[in-house]
């Protein structure tokens, strides 16, 4: 069975690994601030803090902008359900946002509609690690009209002044717009290093500050580091110099801090992430864009346009003209032959818990439309050319099998 996304284990992340184990120190300390130091250098932002996930991240931030109850937060209906839990954990109301037909992404139009006196933050998602219009999104909250809906109700509300952008971009380290990479596209972005991601840790995020004036990043910074970490004034590596064994606890503060071991993972991935990693994915994408452009049927994903270049996280393919019911005999039939597909996302208002809250999919037609029609194929650094010609010709015999007569035979 051809596995849909297996961890990618070089020797050299093992040494890494067994060299933290000796070192004495193997939680948050000198490889955890060595990595965040290069993901700022890497992403071009002003400040990162690493953290035990993304979702963590997404949370915190949410936290630190003073979200809670009698708030709105837009996220695209289309994304995990991560992006709309943490939403939930702080009592704020998620509001579902239609995406777009052509790449998946939140709908900037359709965020306009959305947003009321409520809004303080947008949850845009690179989704596949193709990132959102941030050119419009960021234009849309700092426009005159948007701002004057705009009711700050903490210091850092006021010192922004407008609508919060914090992006979901657990899919798109690397990924850029004019030039420049996620990170500092916008406001604050958050990456994810889970297992299956494209840079991983085993399990792992980062929160990206890019804040503009008069924010200071790196005070923010700091003020992370105490909020995810028991509220403690000092960090263990601090508390371990000598004789500085007293502490504080300024706030009732979160437990969510990343470790030495899973920095060092890091450290060796983000060597290898521009020269290695992003080739290898962007060479596989090319060669499904190559096999599967040949058919009728297929509908690519969108993953290079003039300003933007995704990270290629995923490949989302669609099947024109099918419905939910032929799709999932499709992927049955793909995994038949052996070779292991995906879905990428159930959309929140089909989930048990989002459609018990009121959630409609009718109310998200083109979330529903690029659902039913999807597959993502695996997409990973040790897939060869022949595994991905045997990937291709599993979905062309199983998408001629069992789609409706209405599609076209190739
Ligand atoms: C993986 C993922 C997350 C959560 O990342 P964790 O690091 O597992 O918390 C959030 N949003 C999206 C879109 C994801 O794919």
């Amino acid at each position: 069975m051809l596995p849909f996304s297996p961890p990618h284990i070089h020797q050299d992340i093992i040494d890494e690994v067994v060299a933290t184990l000796r070192s004495g120190w193997i939680t948050t300390g000198p490889r955890t601030k060595q990595f965040e130091k290069d993901l700022t250098a890497y992403c071009g932002n002003k400040a990162t803090i690493c953290l035990n996930s993304a979702t963590a991240g997404l949370e915190i931030m949410l936290r630190w902008f003073g979200v809670g109850p009698g708030d709105e937060v837009i996220v695209p209906a289309y994304t995990y359900s991560a992006t709309a839990n943490v939403v939930m954990h702080c009592g704020a109301t998620p509001v579902f946002c239609d995406v777009n037909p052509d790449d998946f992404n939140i709908n900037p139009e359709e965020i306009r509609k959305k947003i009321t006196a409520k809004t303080k933050v947008v949850m845009p998602v690179d989704f596949a690690g193709f990132p959102c219009d941030y050119h419009a999104i960021n234009a849309l909250v700092a426009s005159a009209e948007i701002k004057a809906l705009f009711a700050a109700n903490n210091e850092q509300q006021k010192q922004l002044g407008r609508i919060l952008i914090l992006a979901d971009a657990a899919h798109s380290i690397g990924a850029m717009m004019n030039g420049m990479r996620t990170g500092s596209l916008t406001d604050v972005s958050v990456f994810s290093f889970h297992a299956v991601k494209n840079l991983t840790t085993a399990e792992g995020g980062a929160v990206a500050l890019n804040l503009p004036a008069p924010f200071d990043n790196e005070a923010v910074y700091k003020y992370l580091c105490i909020a995810t970490l028991h509220g403690q004034n000092k960090d263990a590596l601090a508390k371990m110099q000598k004789g500085n064994w007293r502490y504080d606890i300024i706030e009732p503060g979160y437990k969510c801090n990343m470790t030495d071991i899973m920095a060092a993972i890091g450290l060796v991935e983000l060597r290898r992430y521009e020269s290695e990693i992003l080739p290898k994915r962007k060479q596989i994408t090319a060669w499904y864009n190559e096999l599967l452009g040949q058919t009728q049927w297929a509908q690519l994903p969108v993953s290079n346009t003039a300003n933007r270049t995704s990270s290629w996280h995923l490949y989302p393919l669609r099947i024109r003209g099918i419905d939910e019911a032929t799709r999932d005999r499709i992927m049955q039939d793909i995994f038949d032959r052996d070779v292991s597909v995906n879905m990428h996302f159930i959309p929140l208002p089909l989930l048990k818990f989002y459609h018990e809250q009121g959630y409609r999919m009718e109310d998200y037609p083109q979330a529903y439309a690029n659902y039913a029609c999807e597959i993502s194929l695996p997409l990973y650094e040790d897939l060869s050319r022949e595994q991905v010609e045997q990937v291709a010709q599993a979905v062309i015999r199983a998408v001629e099998l069992n789609a409706r007569p209405g599609i076209p035979k190739i």
